[in-house]
């Protein structure tokens, strides 16, 4: 019973070590997570930008379409003016050129607006993409230095998860099952060390007449956390 407990206790111990880095692999270190920050942050802006560009240069198009029809209109009126036939009708045509040309001077007031607008955007926009160059390099070590760092993980957590696998498999199938109920229950600690007669896990103090069932190589489970107890060798021998 004393060395499954043994074995108990290298199991715990070996997934300690594979949860520590599992998590590891889960989060992104500051020194990514800031760059990376700043280059979402770099990357929305752009985007707001050149969608603020796009609005822009659609309204220039809509702009023209109907400056062009109106330079169109005023021809056509010019031309009626030619035409006319009495004081009335000079009067009407000159009307309606008055009023188109007003309506082109808005248009074309309109246009330069809006490419001024656009020159200041497109403005922003390349003094930001002049820096994007320097913080895409800065993101890309990163990133990559974080991903090195992975694979080093990755190599330690494959190797923990087969030693893990290792041990389970050398305890019989009741003490295995007993070990994952209490792991699953209990924050991932099944097997608790016994430290200066008391449960490392939850303080509890451990009966003499418990501790000597340990020494005796029994199973014996803490009275506070019911995890399973592990006296280490060096510490069976306490003075009497
Ligand atoms: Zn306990």
């Amino acid at each position: 019973m004393n060395q499954d407990v043994e074995k108990l206790w290298e199991l715990q111990t070996v997934l300690t070590a594979l949860a520590e880095r599992e998590k590891q692999l889960n989060s992104k270190p500051e020194s990514f997570a800031a760059v990376d920050r700043e280059w979402q942050a770099a990357n929305a802006e752009m985007e707001k930008l050149q969608q603020q560009i796009d609005v822009l240069s659609k309204e220039r198009r809509r702009v023209d379409g109907e400056l062009s029809d109106e330079q169109e209109l005023l021809k056509k009126y010019q031309g009626q003016l030619m035409q006319v036939k009495n004081q009335q009708q000079y009067a009407a045509a000159w009307k309606e050129i008055d009023a188109t040309r007003k309506h082109v001077k808005e248009l074309e007031d309109s246009a330069l607006k809006n490419m001024t607008e656009s020159e200041g955007v497109q403005k922003q926009l390349d003094e930001r993409k002049a820096g994007h160059d320097d913080l895409k390099s800065r993101y890309d070590a990163e990133h990559e230095s974080w991903q090195g760092s992975l694979g080093d993980l990755r190599r330690e957590a494959e190797q923990l998860r087969g030693r893990a696998n290792a041990i389970e498999s050398s305890i019989p199938e009741p003490l295995r099952r007993e070990f994952q109920k209490i792991y699953s229950q209990r924050q991932k600690i099944a097997v608790a060390r016994v430290v200066n007669e008391a449960c490392s896990a939850c303080r509890t103090r451990i009966r003499p007449a418990l501790t000597q069932k340990l020494k005796r190589g029994e199973l014996v489970h803490c009275e506070g956390c019911h995890r399973i107890l592990f006296l280490e060798k060096s510490l069976e021998k306490t003075p009497s």
